[in-house]
């Protein structure tokens, strides 16, 4: 990593990307904040929208306060990805070079362990490591919350878990524990489940900061962009995701096998390495499913997502056949 800094050009600075909108990059320099455009090559260069910066980014830079361009991006170490809504074979990465991706699900109507399971699928596959947030403790029955609580523990056994209530502050200081200087944290989960109520939870007033922030950029922008980097002032940075709907598969390789580490080794003593464990014989993991030793749900859902993402590879194979 220091290496891509101190290569650069006399000239050239390292930054990284706080927010974007409509085109325009929000910089944290050393000294402060800039705003800056894509240089002509990077525009040009970039093969397709992955390459360009998006939140999370190390960027070089080089230009005044009067005109900063983007000159590269450096090489990503993570990268929270999805299929893009609509048009089903383009990909969009949301978030670089994140540490740790909280999945927040409520308990109310939204905790679904199948969902659950995507995040943790799309999380893994852009090697991001994930941790649980169980928020709204406050609406269930206290025996519903253990249940709920037991049942992604022995899930995910060493994933981290947190029950909270964003809203009354319950559990914050647990998760502020588990917050480390230097890393970057983001918040992934459908909207409505309490993210940003989280964020301002764990925040605290250090939130205000980025809105002081956000209002002393050169040209007087306004900031209410959806995925922004704040910077919390224990330096542990934190990603906010709102308005995401659904998240549809693109990466899943890696991805699945980690999320269905018992899958995973199931599969290994299936006849024929390339198993899709539905009608070959021998397969151990439809008969793990017979015998009851692996949970029906569970083998349904690794057969939907799979599905999901062999679908999104094979059209961007045609896509690419057809170009
Ligand atoms: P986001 O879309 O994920 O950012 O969700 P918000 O933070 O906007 O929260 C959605 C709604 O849930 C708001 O009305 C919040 O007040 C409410 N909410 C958030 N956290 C809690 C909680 O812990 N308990 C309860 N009862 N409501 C919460
Ligand atoms: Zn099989």
């Amino acid at each position: 990593w220091k290496k891509h800094f101190t290569d650069l050009p006399a000239d050239w600075s390292p930054g990284r990307v706080i927010t974007t909108f409509k085109k325009r990059y929000l910089i944290k320099i050393s000294n402060g904040l800039v705003e800056g455009d894509l240089s002509g090559r990077l525009k040009h260069n970039a093969g397709s929208p992955v390459d360009l910066p998006v939140v999370g980014d190390w960027v070089a830079i080089s230009g005044d306060r009067q005109q900063v361009l983007i000159r590269r991006v450096f090489p990503r170490k993570s990268v929270l990805t999805r299929k893009t809504a609509g048009r089903t074979f383009e990909k969009q990465v949301l978030a670089a070079n994140v540490d740790v991706a909280f999945i927040v699900q409520a308990l109310d109507r939204d905790y679904n362990l199948n969902r659950l399971e995507r995040y943790m699928t799309v999380v893994y596959s852009g090697n991001i490591t994930p941790a649980v947030v169980l928020n709204k403790v406050d609406i269930p029955e206290e025996h519903e919350v253990k249940c709920r609580f037991e049942e992604v523990r022995k899930r995910f056994p060493e994933t981290m878990l947190f029950l909270v209530s964003a809203l009354y502050g319950k559990g914050i200081e647990e998760i502020r524990h588990f917050l480390e200087p230097g890393l970057t944290f983001c918040l992934v989960g459908s909207s409505g489940v309490g993210k940003s109520t989280l964020i301002n939870a764990i925040a605290g007033e250090n939130l205000a900061e980025t809105g002081d922030v956000s209002t002393s950029t050169t040209k007087g922008v306004h900031i209410t962009s959806r995925r922004q980097l704040h910077m919390l002032s224990n330096g542990t940075i934190l990603i906010d995701m709102p308005g995401l709907r659904e998240i549809g598969i693109a990466d899943a390789d890696e991805g699945l096998n980690k999320t269905f580490p018992r899958i995973f080794e199931l599969a290994a003593n299936c006849r024929f390495d390339d198993c899709t464990h539905t009608r070959e014989p021998d397969c151990a993991v439809k008969r793990a499913v017979n015998e009851g030793t692996l949970d029906v749900r569970q083998y349904e859902n690794y057969m939907n997502l799979r599905q999901e993402y062999k679908q999104y590879t094979q059209q961007v194979m045609e896509k690419t056949w057809k170009t």
